[in-house]
């Protein structure tokens, strides 16, 4: 009952997931929470929506075995993301021609102006940023002095660190990590740490271990779809096509769709994706390299997805030769696979064994190799496995 009001009402709403939150819900209220908790699937799939929700769970002092009372003045403020002891930190843009020593203050005004606008438009796509974003050390240590303040209205302090593996990357090393492994090992009593992340293996064993881990799946498609079509009133086609390629996360989902008359981050992947694979299916090399020079200086925010989309491409080829057709993806593209079947033979097992070149391009764009190198070999390296000429 508590649920349906919650997503009813709320302005982050959370869709699926509803064990897990019967059972977070559950012990918050049994005051059995753990004081770090580890969220972590892929991108979009509602991590930080939950953890919004333990949040609200955890700060209302009404709270039932089904979750927050939704009407004390706690639960108002925690649904607009406005309550003084809720603190959300996520990453940000490193602040422009900005003063190491007025770093700490830049990067809180920056997350300010984004609670806002987050407050304003909470369902946004992922993927929707083209600039490279982090957690710095200087936030880390903003969040620590807030963390040895006392509670404004009750007796606990929630901590939401969203998208946690923003925290090692090029530009901010491990030391944000560190000075959060040292929070995490003593944090003050009432002092919860909900931290989200996409891949397990992107953080520091150290900090995983000072959590408990939990694990959030895809949601089925149809329930995407559904949202799409009542709350955002896409018209079914369209909301039937993001939900296919959503993999079963809303966030993911909505980087299919037009917005301000803009084709989505996703689908523009999507979209270069296919460009990718028509080039492996040549005989010769000569649209890899026409490809691989149009990428050239991508940043890997923006070639992860085409990545990820040249899978569910490949994907699809093998579900069309197997004949397995209701579960393509790419439901515009039946036409193209069946052209490529009735020229080639190519076997199913070869495309299962490209995927690990895919594994290996992302390997490499998180090691900062150029990205029209990784694009050229992994073109050709899928070019030959398709072909029947490599092992
Ligand atoms: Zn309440």
């Amino acid at each position: 009952m508590a649920n349906s009001l919650m997503k009813s009402t709320t302005m982050h709403p959370l869709i699926g997931h509803d064990q897990l939150q019967t059972s977070l819900g559950r012990a918050c209220h049994l005051g059995n929470l753990p004081s770090g908790v580890l969220l972590h699937g892929g991108p979009g799939v509602g991590k930080q929506h939950l953890a919004l929700w333990i949040a609200q769970v955890l700060l209302c002092p009404h709270k039932t075995p089904s979750g927050p009372c939704m009407v004390c003045k706690s639960c108002r403020l925690s649904l607009k993301v406005g309550h003084p002891d809720l603190h959300w930190f996520f990453p940000v843009s490193r602040p422009k021609n900005t003063r190491p020593s007025n770093l700490g203050a830049a990067l809180e005004t920056a997350r300010q102006d984004s609670l806002i606008r987050k407050r304003k438009n909470f369902l946004r796509p992922t993927s929707a940023y083209t600039e490279i974003q982090g957690i710095y050390l200087a936030t880390i240590k903003h969040l620590r002095n807030q963390v040895y303040k006392r509670p404004s209205m009750g007796s606990s302090q929630v901590f939401i660190l969203g998208d946690a593996q923003a925290m090692i990357s090029r530009d901010s090393t491990s030391e944000a990590a560190n000075a959060l492994l040292k929070i995490l090992e003593e944090p003050p009593s009432g002092t919860f740490f909900l931290i989200t992340c996409d891949i397990l293996r992107r953080l520091p064993a150290t900090i995983i271990s000072r959590t408990i881990p939990i694990h959030l799946a895809g949601i089925p498609t149809s329930e995407v779809k559904n949202f799409l079509m009542e709350n955002l009133e896409i018209e079914e086609k369209k909301a039937d096509k993001s939900a296919r390629l959503s993999r079963g996360s809303i966030g993911r989902s909505l980087g299919f769709l037009t917005e301000d008359e803009n084709e989505g981050t996703l689908e523009f992947a999507r979209q270069k994706s296919f460009h990718l694979l028509r080039a492996c299916l040549q005989t010769n090399r000569t649209l890899i390299y026409q490809e691989s020079i149009k990428l050239a200086g991508t940043s890997s925010r923006t070639l992860g997805p085409v990545i990820d989309s040249l899978g569910d491409a490949l994907r699809d080829l093998a579900l069309f030769i197997l004949g397995d057709q209701d579960k393509i993806v790419n439901t515009d593209t039946i036409r193209f696979l069946e052209g490529v079947c009735s020229k080639r033979n190519i076997h199913p097992r070869s495309i299962t064994e490209s995927f690990g070149y895919l594994d290996q391009a992302k390997e490499q764009m998180d090691s900062n190799v150029n990205a029209q190198l990784i694009i050229t070999n992994l073109l050709i390296n899928v070019q030959e496995k398709l072909s029947g000429r490599s092992k």
